[in-house]
């Protein structure tokens, strides 16, 4: 038996260990070892003092275990993430290189579903080229003007983007010596997020090949809806319904799809998506570290869904407003009446208004419609309103046709407005 002094020597000895003396019954004194804030060992002697030694070491063992299997947790989340992605795509550049035109119709397919599309005869695709032979027809009129108006709108988002990736180019020029070598102010030019950023723009318009034109996509559907998407770009889907309660008369048309075509041109779909990604890869990281193991996931995943959605609302404004912007811009310089073809902007609005409160039907409330991906609001048209008072053809006259020919191109072409 170690006299007192001589167990709170051990004691001491052993790092981190906290003991408290008690009596036995007996009055003979044993040390009691607090191990871990949660165990306890009574011990009269030095071997039990020398077993919480043991213990202690096999402790930092389990806590060093315990730290590793942490890390393997935090681990493997974003390790799987990587590897479905990287799976993913491996997938998709294998499927791509064997039929690109089977995933082409793929993608088409599920896009015209999205757009409440049941039989393929509701659908009709046009070239840029057909403009002309539908013109010649009675019941081409409609077909002809939007392939006219959307290859005018195509031409100048040409123009504004090589403008932009131009200038893109001349600034990083300026930026360099007089003396700089050809093959270092290509570098330069590479390394230039804003040379980037407007060589994705002009892909996204011309993609691989300019000599490849747009098509048309016309859509039988009781939903209105207008748009065009980046992961099949090239491509202005219109439905019939858009004609049939917002769209009177050319200069309407022409802001609608210069509206759309800025949403490609600015990428504001990769964006959207790249956001999404982030936060979704946010959200699974901190339920991941949960310390409460599950119990506060419950309140965490409401609050950043929340989060999320208020964050992507806010995003979508700022795209919407963006796009009318860049989408009157074109519009001008088609030659297109901004001032008279925001009042479409007015009818969206109106519409609105008047269908609040009516419940939508079930067979409707799944499907993409345009309203519910670009709320009008009065504000939105009397900015572009605003906007037509200096983005007018006046400010493009060079570029644009003359009345008189204007006239006669309405004629030949069936323009009926
Ligand atoms: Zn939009």
């Amino acid at each position: 038996m170690l006299s007192r002094a001589a167990l709170q020597q051990q004691c001491r000895l052993i790092r981190r260990v906290p003991c408290h003396w008690q009596h036995s019954g007996n009055n003979q004194t044993i040390v009691v070892l607090r191990w871990n804030n949660r165990r306890w060992l009574s011990a009269k002697s030095t071997p039990v003092v020398e077993k919480a030694q043991t213990q202690q070491q096999e402790g930092r063992w389990r806590s060093s275990l315990r730290r590793f299997a942490f890390f393997v947790k935090m681990l493997r989340i974003p390790a799987l993430g990587l590897s479905v992605y990287a799976l993913g795509r491996q997938q998709g550049i294998i499927e791509c290189s064997r039929n690109p035109r089977l995933i082409e119709d793929e993608l088409l397919q599920t896009i015209l579903m999205d757009v409440g599309v049941k039989d393929r005869s509701q659908v009709q695709i046009y070239s840029s080229e057909d403009s002309v032979t539908l013109a010649a027809t009675s019941v081409g009129i409609l077909q002809s003007k939007t392939i006219r108006i959307g290859n005018d709108i195509v031409r100048c988002a040409s123009l504004f983007v090589r403008k932009k990736l131009a200038k893109a180019i001349q600034d990083v020029k300026d930026k360099q010596p007089s003396d700089v070598s050809q093959e270092d102010f290509i570098k330069a030019c590479h390394k230039d997020e804003n040379f980037a950023y407007w060589t994705q723009a002009l892909y996204r318009v011309e993609g691989e090949d300019p000599n490849i034109p747009w098509k048309y996509i016309l859509i039988d559907s009781p939903l209105a809806n207008a748009f065009v998407t980046e992961i099949l770009p090239q491509r202005f889907f219109v439905t019939t319904k858009m004609f049939d309660d917002y769209i009177e008369n050319e200069d309407e048309l022409a802001v609608v799809l210069g509206h759309e075509m800025s949403h490609l041109i600015l990428g504001h779909v990769s964006q959207r998506n790249n956001l999404e990604t982030a936060l979704r890869t946010v959200e699974v990281l901190l339920l991941s570290i949960d310390p409460t193991e599950g119990l506060m996931s419950l309140g965490v995943i409401a609050g950043l869904a929340w989060m999320r959605g208020v964050l992507m609302a806010s995003f979508s404004r700022e795209h919407e407003t963006e796009a009318d912007e860049l989408g009157t811009q074109l519009a001008a310089m088609a030659c297109y009446d901004t001032k008279r073809g925001s009042l479409v902007m007015k009818k969206m609005h109106d519409h609105q208004v008047k269908m609040s409160g009516q419940p939508k039907s079930n067979s409707d409330s799944h499907l993409l419609h345009l309203l519910d991906s670009h709320p009008p609001s009065i504000d939105r048209y009397e900015k572009i309103l605003k906007q037509s008072e200096t983005e007018n053809p006046q400010k493009y006259n060079s570029q644009c046709a003359t009345i008189q020919e204007r006239m006669i191109q309405a004629v030949w072409g069936g323009r009926g407005n």
